[in-house]
């Protein structure tokens, strides 16, 4: 120990002592450095590469180590160093650190450090006493047996703690010690090493062909080294520093790409897969491994033919478990370098598809009903006429006859109830192929499919209004409403979808005109009355401005006297090509339209102007049709034509009807108010047989009460009937309005009338309704008094 002591301390300068602890140190950090930008690496060969690059740095520091402390040692007398045995021993040093580096660059088990530690020991020794010799330059050397054994034994159990402790990739203060005990074994070997030798000076040995100073040495030796060292180091640092940056720039790419909903596969020029991200992985159903280097364009269910392919596609994939996936594939062809890629960005349409079906479903169904809208209905004729292949036989409309009265009656609730089983029934009936829609509040519509021939369809739409027509049960109480149908078959050259509706709509509206809850089908009767119904209403548009109407007019009687109290004006219509139209075929259409007003008009403007003409006791009665009482003009117009005409109010008498007065008689009530001031009279005609309220008779002022002419034609063969009329004189006679037989064709008639003391009347019996005012000398039986003109 003394001796190792003395050695450092007498035989070594300090500053090579202090030398060559730093070079070793900074040898030794070196090496780790590089070691660790070795592991790092994940391509085995770089692993290698670095590793041996760690070798040999450790190796030149060894090296560097035991020479600069060889340029302390003085013996006492000038040394030489042999140049070839140095350069060779620090070829060693850094074969066996080499050859431990790419022991250990495999792997930390123990087997591998123990291995490291041997290896190590052997070389540092060999290098050492090898290197030891290149002072036979200048000396002869002898070894103290037992000083070299604890050197080697020092050395090997330093090495040994360098390898065990002293490397690690977690924890890196393990490291710090793997530099000390290389520090420790180096000094060991080297400084046990020189106390156990003994040399003896000698001079000019003639085999040394190279021998270096020790002046040359030092600088050479300590500038060569540390700047390899350095270099070494700063090199491996900045390469673990840009690595990592790139794996992180890797990683978060990586990030980027998985991260993204759609499918990601990158192929090369050959079309092979070189990458997928996770969403392409989960899509494909297999692992990114099992991807890598298959055809690419078959992954993404695009035709393997088709080469420049579209950069759009809607196409459908199948995947490692056979499902079938419909995709949207965009591609796009990127060059990199001198090599090309194609990407594919693959999206799964499932989600979306779904959606789509959804808003569809919500589109195209009734929300109460939970049946096709009309939107659907639509649809689907729309898509049968275009197909032409017959998939219907007919179109039924449906309508509940008493749904607003449900609604009010019971509420909407009950309205709802009613809708909900009115829908249920009629999706039991409507066969497979078929469609039952609601179009909206209580209209519902059927397409028949094919299962139903044409010639069962009115059986089967009798059977829905049998069905719809049954009671529906709501809150325990049991809802009675019926149903019409009205159905079109559904021709060959149907080509329209209004003009198929229309038909059905017309039959719709003839089952109610016939009674309701009754179904009928669009056939030649219906479609010419219809088709004449409509050329009537065409032609009434521009029968006014024609001047094609004529008034006729009927006098009204005194039973008694049965002398002319008044005529009324009946409306003819002198269609071209018709000859003379009775009110009773085209008044009904023109109340559908305007030109009931503008007929109107005319007639008041007519019969005030003739009446001007008649003797001054004579009035004249004009009928207003319920659509006409309603219109806010009416007034002004009954003002012009009395002051145009130049008649006194009191002369002119309006008929009117219940049904005018039913639909707003508050409305009715005022206007007859204003009419009554003008000095116009009132009659309310065809009494008994609408209403027949006794309210409006009170509430209303009338000046004259007109019994309808069924009632009077039914007297002789219907004693009830007479009853009625006898009951409606009465009333007359008790609220002191005068009321009017219409009607009466024979003397019988008016006998009876006169008896029951009825005042006035009219009808065939005094006169049919004649283009002029009858003279009352061309009425039989009575000839004294004047009539009219
Ligand atoms: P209304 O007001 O009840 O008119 C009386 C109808 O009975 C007239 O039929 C008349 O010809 C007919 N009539 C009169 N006496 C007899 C009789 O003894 N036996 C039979 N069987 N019938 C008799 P017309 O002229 O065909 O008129 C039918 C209906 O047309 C009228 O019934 C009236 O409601 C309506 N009407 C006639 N002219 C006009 C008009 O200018 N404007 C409006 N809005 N409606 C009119
Ligand atoms: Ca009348
Ligand atoms: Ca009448």
């Amino acid at each position: 120990m003394y001796q190792v002591l003395s050695c450092i301390q007498e035989d070594h300068g300090l500053f090579y002592v202090l030398m060559a602890v730093f070079v070793c140190t900074l040898g030794a950090v070196c090496a780790l450095v590089v070691f660790h930008r070795g592991l790092d690496s994940t391509a085995e060969r770089d692993r290698r590469l670095w590793a041996a690059a760690s070798g040999m740095v450790t190796g030149l520091g060894v090296w560097g180590t035991h020479f600069v402390a060889m340029l302390g040692y003085h013996p006492g007398f000038e040394v030489a160093y042999d140049g070839t045995v140095t350069v060779l021993s620090a070829l060693v040093a850094i074969a066996g650190f080499v050859a431990v580096s790419q022991v250990l660059i495999t792997g930390f088990g123990p087997l591998r450090r123990a291995l490291c530690a041997f290896l190590a020991t052997l070389t540092l020794v060999t290098m050492h006493f090898y290197g030891q010799s290149s002072l036979r330059a200048s000396a002869l050397m002898e070894y103290d047996s037992g000083y070299v054994v604890a050197a080697v034994g020092l050395c090997a159990v330093f090495f040994g703690l360098t390898y065990m402790v002293g490397i690690s990739t977690t924890k890196r203060w393990r490291n710090l010690w793997g530099v000390v005990f290389t520090l420790l074994a180096v000094a060991s070997v080297h400084f046990i090493g020189m106390a156990s030798m003994e040399v003896f000076p000698i001079r000019g040995l003639a085999e040394v062909g190279w021998t270096l100073s020790r002046g040359d040495l030092t600088t050479f030796l300590i500038a060569g080294v540390v700047l390899v060292l350095v270099a070494t180091m700063m090199g491996a640092g900045l390469d673990r520093k840009v690595s990592r940056l790139r794996i992180q720039e890797n990683r978060r790419i990586g990030m980027l790409a998985d991260s993204a909903s759609e499918g990601i596969v990158i192929a090369d020029a050959e079309g092979r897969v070189v990458e997928v991200n996770k969403s392409a992985e989960n899509l494909l159903g297999a692992q990114r491994s099992e991807l890598l280097g298959r055809p690419a364009r078959p992954l993404a269910g695009l035709n393997t033919t088709l080469s420049g392919s579209p950069r759009y596609i809607e196409t459908s994939l199948t995947n490692s478990e056979g499902l079938s996936i419909p995709v949207v594939v965009r591609t796009r062809d990127l060059t990199h370098r001198d090599d090309g890629f194609t990407i594919y960005a693959i999206s799964d349409q499932r989600e979306r598809m779904r959606r789509d079906a959804e808003i569809r479903a919500l589109a195209f169904s009734d929300q109460l009903s939970g049946l096709a809208n009309r939107e659907a209905f639509q649809r689907e004729l729309i898509a049968m006429i275009d197909a032409g292949t017959g998939a219907h036989t007919a179109v039924i409309l449906l309508d509940l006859d008493e749904f607003k009265g449900v609604n009010d009656q019971f509420g909407h609730s009950a309205g709802d109830t009613v809708i909900i089983e009115t829908a249920k029934r009629l999706g039991q009936l409507v066969p497979k192929d078929g469609l039952a829609a609601r179009l909206g509040g209580d209209e519902f519509a059927v397409l028949t499919g094919r299962s139903i021939p044409a010639a069962d369809v009115e059986a089967f739409a009798g059977e829905c209004v049998e069905a719809l027509s049954q009671p529906v049960l709501h809150e325990g109480l049991a809802i009675r409403s019926s149903a019409s149908a009205g159905a079109c078959i559904i021709g060959a050259e149907a080509s329209d979808i209004s003009e198929l509706l229309k038909s059905a709509d017309r039959a719709l509206y003839a089952a109610k005109a016939d009674g309701r809850r009754r179904a009928r089908v669009y056939d030649e009767d219906l479609h010419e009355r219809f088709e004449a119904r409509r050329n009537v209403e065409i032609a009434l548009s521009k029968a006014v401005e024609n001047d094609e109407f004529v008034l006729y007019y009927q006098p009204k009687v005194c039973a008694a006297t049965r002398k002319v109290l008044a005529y009324e004006a009946l409306i003819r219509w002198e269609r071209p090509g018709h000859g003379l139209v009775m009110p009773n075929d085209f008044i009904d259409v023109a109340e559908q339209s305007m030109v009931v007003n503008d007929i109107g008009r005319w007639c008041i403007m007519e019969a005030c102007k003739a009446a001007a003409g008649w003797e001054t006791h004579l009035g004249v009665s004009v009928n207003l049709s319920a659509r006409q009482f309603l219109d806010p003009n009416l007034y002004g117009d009954v003002r012009e034509a009395l002051r145009s005409s130049g008649l006194e109010p009191h002369r002119l008498e309006l008929e009117i009807t219940e049904t005018a007065i039913i639909h707003n008689i508050h409305v009715a009530a005022s206007l007859l108010e204003k009419f009554k001031k003008l000095g116009v009279q009132i009659a309310l005609d065809d009494f008994g047989t609408g209403y027949s309220s006794m309210r409006f008779v009170q509430q209303l002022p009338f000046d004259r009460i007109k019994i309808d002419r069924s009632f009077v034609m039914a007297m002789d063969t219907d004693e009830k009937a007479f009853a009625i009329v006898d009951a409606i004189l009465r009333l007359g006679q008790s609220l002191s309005i005068p009321v009017v037989a219409e009607g009466v064709e024979t003397e019988a008639q008016a006998l009876r009338l006169l008896e029951a003391n009825c005042l006035e009347f009219q009808g065939f019996l005094i006169s049919h309704p004649a283009p002029m005012p009858v003279a009352l000398a061309e009425i039989t039986g009575e000839q004294q008094v004047s009539g009219a003109g």
